[in-house]
């Protein structure tokens, strides 16, 4: 029922919601990601959407006929049918808010809203937003005891004993802020006050702004780098290629700071995980009220607030997770993507874009600077630095100048067949008891992706492959048989190893809670330690409620003796503590063993990156990494730190077996609850599909059968794909977007196109 959508308004929208640049940008992402254009408009919206205003202040609802216009509380009249946009306020016209556009492609089924647990509360130093929500306590909520199962309340309550906090970054680590908010403000608890500054423009040369170090040479070098791109305003891009902890964030400041002095604004996106209110303190503290925060739990109007700012001119720096790049800044000078390797940066539903790719088309047509930073830099990001002759500056080694740890491997197939049967190596449980021995602390990672399940020989490392694609074969339970998710291969689970003709062939995938009973059993049997080890467990379970991470990490800092973070690769991010001695990955397989071409690069990134949170301190590191291919060239390189092995190696294999940087690839995904029907529809489409290439002379492309996904069955929809390698300067968008255009809709089957996937 319409009428249940009503919205009220606060004033009429008469200024165009976007840029010219906005517009074409929102036409080339429909064009290169085969995405509907409403979808693509979509982005760039004001969150709320645009609505109709059906009834005005005690108006009659549109009802044919002449609407007359009525005045609303700012003196801007409103006319009933006309457009607004919807910004969640409660008094004023009723808006009957319609989606801005009207065929939307329907997204992949998503995984369930996780559910919310504790909360946990950050109080950094106090930040100026342009608009934004005070928050006080009032004596009443002084003295109040809230139940003892009301954690936010008496989470927020403590917060706010301390001093006033901004809703905003309130939001950003504490979930349903806004409702635990409203009902403290409803028993008088707390106060709320909306306040909007006034914008002290003059605070961009920063004359009190001093840092209590030097740049060094390394920071100085990328800074001049960038810099120069900003004043020659050709639109290039700066790889700022560093371990984390090597002042990349120091050089986006200044480059920030060149920016604004020059007039232009920027830019700078995170992965939404690193948002944390540490991060945005570093860029409120340099830039103060001129930086809009945009992130996924603020609340529509919250968003609303920030977006407005932003439009306005207010705010001149934005902060925020992929979709900022949306947001309505004008004179953009600079983009920063920060940890520009990470994978989700690319949008799983329609369009599905990648921010990375995005903002590089956008740095070309403004003639801003695109600044890409990295610890491990893509490939993709590699490549372009040779063929687009991007600029590639390193940050050689840590500000603070502490060594990386040195990384032991441990073959754990010599393990097994020394008779030990522990997940924990030797070698492992010597440095753990050690570590733990001199109040030191341990952090322990579990390599896990949950779905994909793999078969693991344990007394020789063999794994099966397949013969056609150099991917490990994936075990499906459903049918008890193991196969290529990119040829369609298959075959039936061996019972011994075909190698060593060992019987002990395992499944591969243990969780966390198995990994923690056993490390309690052996720290509780170790005469040593003469206190009880705490352990942290960090996993999708104990972090349901997004930045609860942060709270565990708090915890884990805590303690005054030695304890161990155990957990999944989420750990890799952000921890940052002066008395971890010691990392040890338990299985760096896992990653390895996916049947996916990234998964080489995935799992070279990820040790490097683990590795980097060992002996950040004084406290030299180590870190021991256990596995079953101790040979491989990702464990052996990134064992050694040698990145530039790795990529050598890396690149010559996708070249071999036609794998991007050197194709391009597209994935056509199919799902639907019908298995048969969905599988049919593909194959149909594979049919227009092929006469369609041939008509167009692509004779040299790659198509595969179609296949079932590694996630064949998800909430009882059943997935298919085909997956097409292309020659690199193929023109493959434009290809597929006229056979787009001609296929037929089959009922419960949904069809969507994947360019430039980043799992296939
Ligand atoms: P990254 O972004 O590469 O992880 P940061 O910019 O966060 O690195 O720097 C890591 C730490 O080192 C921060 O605490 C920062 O204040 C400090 N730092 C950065 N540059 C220097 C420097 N030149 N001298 C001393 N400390 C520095
Ligand atoms: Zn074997
Ligand atoms: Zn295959």
């Amino acid at each position: 029922c319409p009428v249940k959508r009503l919205r009220s308004i606060q004033r009429v929208c008469s200024q165009p919601y976007f840029t010219e640049l906005q517009l074409q940008c929102a036409y080339y992402m429909a064009r290169y990601y085969i995405a509907p254009l409403s979808a693509c408009i979509r982005l760039f919206m004001p969150p709320g959407g645009v609505g109709k205003v059906v009834r005005a202040p005690h108006g009659e609802p549109v009802a044919g006929g002449a609407p007359t216009p009525v005045p609303v509380a700012g003196g801007t009249p409103v006319v009933p049918g006309e457009e607004c946009v919807v910004d969640g306020a409660r008094d004023g016209a009723s808006v009957l808010a319609t989606p801005p556009v009207l065929s939307i492609d329907t997204t992949l089924p998503s995984a369930p809203a996780p559910a919310p647990s504790r909360a946990w509360i950050y109080r950094g130093p106090v930040m100026h937003a342009q608009q934004d929500t005070w928050l006080e306590i009032t004596p009443e909520g002084a003295a109040y005891a809230p139940p003892r199962n009301a954690h936010r309340q008496s989470a927020l309550l403590d917060a706010l004993r301390a001093g006033p906090l901004l809703l905003s970054e309130l939001a950003l680590q504490f979930d349903r802020a806004t409702s635990t908010v409203n009902s403290l403000v409803k028993k008088g608890f707390i106060t709320k006050t909306v306040q909007a500054h006034s914008y002290a423009l003059s605070n961009v040369n920063q004359p009190h702004y001093t840092r209590p170090f030097q740049l060094n040479e390394h920071q100085h070098a990328a800074i001049s780098c960038i810099t120069q791109c900003m004043d020659s305003a050709c639109g290039q891009a700066v790889v700022v290629d560093g371990v984390t902890g090597s002042g990349k964030t120091e050089v986006y400041l200044e480059a920030i700071a060149h920016c604004l002095q020059a007039g232009k604004n920027a830019i700078v996106l995170v992965p939404e995980i690193s948002l944390t209110p540490q991060t945005v303190a570093r860029f409120r503290g340099r830039f103060g009220n001129m930086v809009a925060l945009l992130h996924s739990r603020l609340t529509t109007k919250e968003r609303f607030e920030q977006w407005q700012s932003i439009y306005q001119h207010h705010a001149r720096v934005v902060v925020g997770a992929r979709s900022a790049l949306f947001c309505p800044l004008r004179d953009i000078g600079l983009i920063i993507i920060d940890e520009e390797h990470v994978e989700t940066y690319k949008q799983e539903a329609a369009p599905r874009y990648h921010a990375r790719d995005v903002a590089w088309w956008m740095a070309q047509q403004t003639a801003a600077t695109l600044v890409l930073g990295s610890a491990t830099p893509s490939l993709e990001t590699l490549e372009a630095v040779k063929r687009e002759n991007w600029h590639h500056v390193k940050l050689a080694t840590r500000a603070n100048g502490a060594p990386m740890p040195p990384i032991t491997v441990v073959d754990m197939a010599a393990e097994f067949g020394g008779g030990s049967r522990s997940m924990f190596s030797r070698t492992l449980q010597q440095a753990l008891v050690h570590t733990l021995q001199h109040n030191h602390k341990a952090v322990l990672m579990l390599n896990q992706r949950g779905f994909a399940r793999f078969v693991l020989c344990r007394d020789c490392g063999y794994t099966p492959e397949c013969t056609h694609c150099s991917t490990k074969l994936t075990f499906h339970e459903v049918n008890h048989r193991l196969m290529c998710h990119h040829c369609g291969y298959s075959a039936p689970l061996p019972a011994v190893c075909p190698v060593c003709k060992s019987p002990y062939l395992k499944k591969f995938g243990a969780g966390t809670q198995r990994v923690e009973a056993e490390l309690r059993s052996f720290l509780s049997q170790q005469i040593e330690l003469t206190y009880e080890v705490p352990v942290v467990r960090m996993d999708a379970d104990t972090t349901s409620a997004r930045y609860a991470h942060e709270r565990l990490l708090d915890e884990f800092a805590s303690f005054e003796t030695g304890a161990v973070l155990l957990g999944t690769q989420m750990i890799a991010k952000g921890l940052d503590f002066k008395d971890v001695t010691l990392v040890g990955i338990i299985n760096a397989d896992t990653t390895l063993n996916l049947p996916d071409y990234r998964s080489h690069e995935r799992t070279f990134n990820l040790i490097e990156q683990v590795a980097g949170r060992a002996g950040r301190d004084v406290l030299p590191g180590r870190v021991i990494l256990q596995t079953y291919n101790p040979h491989v060239l990702p464990i052996q390189a990134a064992a050694h730190y040698d990145r530039s092995a790795f990529i050598t190696g890396e690149l010559e294999k996708r070249r071999q077996f036609g794998y991007p940087p050197f194709t391009s690839c597209v994935n056509i995904l199919a799902w639907g609850a019908q298995k048969e029907a969905t599988r049919h529809a593909l194959e149909q489409f594979r049919v227009v599909l092929m006469d369609h290439l041939a008509s167009k002379g692509c004779t040299t492309w790659w198509v595969s059968d179609v296949l079932a996904c590694v996630l064949e069955k998800v909430r009882e929809i059943y997935r298919f794909h085909i997956f097409i390698k292309a020659p690199r300067e193929a023109a493959v968008s434009a290809v597929l977007y006229e056979l787009v255009r001609k296929r037929k809709t089959v009922a419960g089957v949904n069809i969507a196109i994947d360019v430039d996937p980043l799992s296939v």
